[in-house]
């Protein structure tokens, strides 16, 4: 019983996840889960997460000592803002050639990377 409400409470972070661009923190998770679970923990929410990201279903991003959660799994970039600290998802074509770049002159095997954009969101902008 129990570990069908577990899935059951996964899946439900994973759903809000999925429909989200916000990449949400584990508090906000718990929030938003807790109105459909109200007897979800925080610790739940987090091993949740953390069992999603293992599986590879979430991707976890740390940036300044914060964890967020994305469920957009395609290959994207991510913007930071520097004024409001939320995580924007960048259409840009791919940067994979950047880790043909990265092994010139390297003698091992570069195999991904991890890149941030950093300034002020368009509604920081609009703000001042
Ligand atoms: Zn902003
Ligand atoms: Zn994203």
């Amino acid at each position: 019983m129990a570990v069908r409400k577990f899935s059951r409470q996964r899946q439900s972070i994973l759903e809000y996840l999925m429909q989200t661009t916000a990449h949400p923190t584990a508090e906000t998770v718990y929030l938003h889960v807790r109105e459909q679970y109200p007897n979800i923990s925080l610790g739940t929410v987090y091993r949740n997460l953390n069992l999603l990201a293992e599986e590879g279903k979430i991707v976890r991003l740390t940036y300044g000592g914060s964890e967020r959660f994305d469920g957009n799994l395609k290959p994207h970039n991510h913007f930071i803002c520097k004024t409001c600290g939320n995580i924007l998802d960048l259409e840009i074509s791919s940067l994979e050639h950047i880790n043909t770049l990265a092994g010139v002159g390297f003698g091992g095997r570069v195999e991904g990377h991890i890149i941030y954009f950093y300034g002020v969101c368009e509604e920081c902008l609009k703000r001042c």
